[in-house]
């Protein structure tokens, strides 16, 4: 497990960032308290508050300020990227299920890469699939480069100690193993095939025996893992492993098989599973982030097709992994106007999209997904998006301010 950071690195760093004084006292104090629930800590001379975020002390970590904070970039800062769609596992709450096509060659993935980057692009997810499964990863994580961070998301299949290193090499930093269950026999079942339990604890044991990584596992959290006494179990499990960070969601009802109230996780599921991360990020050691408190109306909310882009293994793009609509693909438009067009449509909100808004997809022919650009639009027309979150209400009102400063600056120049 990674160290706590010593508060003079952290004070060194916020020197080094003081210029995001400039984004004003609301929103500094509103990233000061979200970035205090957790522990800082330090690996391979990173320093990181949760693998959502760049390193503090990153080239990444600086484009977010320059570029979201400051000059307030209207383009996406997150994006994942389907690599391949092969996967060895078959889960049931899988969100590629359906999504077909002629997936990207290595070129088209790296021109993808580029162009996300050019719009303000800081953390990039490679996906799938299993993203192991694509022989030219080494070159698609070297393609991303020092001043966004990379993130892997794997099974662990197809991992050797060699790619690992070859990986590590071309700058990747944030890994996340897939475990859904600490019984090997349940999370076997949840992921649809037998050795999958093992092959992930293999996994995490290769990255951890390189060192210098930030290495976390990712869990999707259904049935009986959503109560609090058993992730209580679960947390302690992989404070045992020596993870970093335990990355937690909940299933999502992105696919057919899904779209039904009880695949959809309730308010106080939720609220419980935010005190619970709380609760364990002020013990040190393992660092809880569960997506549901960084996407809570108090923080960054739901920043799909706004903050956040997923390009599937075909080339579709789609507002994140878990919607399945797509609003063009990357190898008939660029990527930039396809978003653009995206974006105008996709305000953030206060609460997740397609937890409020599967029951839509049900009334339009879903044999095939993602839906198609027409019938996205469509489904628009019937969805109702909520408040701005917190964060973008505070950035909202500096832009006022400043907007109204400039407006009496203009009126008393004349
Ligand atoms: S729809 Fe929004 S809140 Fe829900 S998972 Fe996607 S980005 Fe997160």
């Amino acid at each position: 497990m990674a160290a706590t950071a010593p508060i003079s690195a952290v004070a060194r760093t916020i020197l080094a960032n003081a210029r995001i004084l400039r984004a004003g006292p609301s929103v500094n104090w509103f990233l000061l308290r979200y970035m205090g629930k957790f522990n800082v800590l330090q690996r391979g001379g990173r320093l990181i508050v949760h693998s959502h975020l760049p390193p503090l002390n990153s080239k990444a970590y600086s484009r977010f300020i320059d570029e979201h904070l400051l000059a307030e970039s209207p383009g996406p800062s997150h994006a994942q990227i389907g690599i391949t769609d092969a996967c060895p596992q078959n889960c049931g709450y899988c969100y590629n299920r359906g999504r077909e096509g002629v997936l990207m060659d290595t070129p088209t993935i790296l021109a993808v890469i580029r162009e996300l980057k050019s719009m303000g692009v800081f953390w990039i997810g490679l996906t799938g699939g299993e993203p192991l499964l694509n022989r030219d990863i080494v070159r698609i994580v070297e393609e991303i480069g020092e001043d966004c961070s990379a993130k892997l998301f794997t099974t662990g299949s197809n991992l050797t100690q060699r790619l690992a290193a070859d990986l590590k090499q071309a700058g990747l930093f944030y890994v996340t193993v897939s475990l859904d269950h600490m019984e090997e026999t349940k999370h076997d079942q949840i992921r649809g095939r037998r050795g999958a339990f093992r092959t992930a604890r293999r996994a995490l044991e290769i990255f951890r025996a390189l060192g210098g990584m930030h290495v976390s596992v990712s869990s999707v959290l259904s049935g009986d893992m959503l109560r609090t006494e058993r992730v209580e179990e679960f947390l302690a499990y992989l404070q045992r492993l020596e993870v970093d960070e335990a990355w937690l969601s909940e299933a999502k009802p992105s696919t057919q098989a899904c779209w039904k109230l009880e695949n959809v996780i309730t308010e106080s599921e939720r609220q419980d599973l935010i005190r619970l991360q709380d609760r364990w990020n002020k013990k040190g050691g393992l660092t809880v982030n569960y997506l549901g408190h960084f996407e809570d109306r108090r923080h960054f909310g739901c920043t799909a097709g706004q903050k956040m882009v997923f390009i599937d293994p075909f080339g579709e793009v789609s507002p994140c992994v878990f919607i399945p609509m797509t609003f063009g693909n990357v190898r008939e438009g660029s990527l930039r106007t396809i978003y653009g067009g995206m974006r105008s449509r996709f305000p953030a909100q206060d609460h997740c999209f397609v937890n409020t808004n599967y029951m839509h997809f049900r009334d339009h022919d879903g044999r095939k997904l993602p839906f198609g650009r027409e019938e996205s639009l469509s489904i628009l027309n019937e969805v109702r998006f909520g408040p701005l979150p917190q964060f973008f209400r505070l950035q909202n009102g500096r832009s006022g301010t400043r907007r109204r400063q400039q407006d009496r600056q203009q009126t008393g120049d004349r």
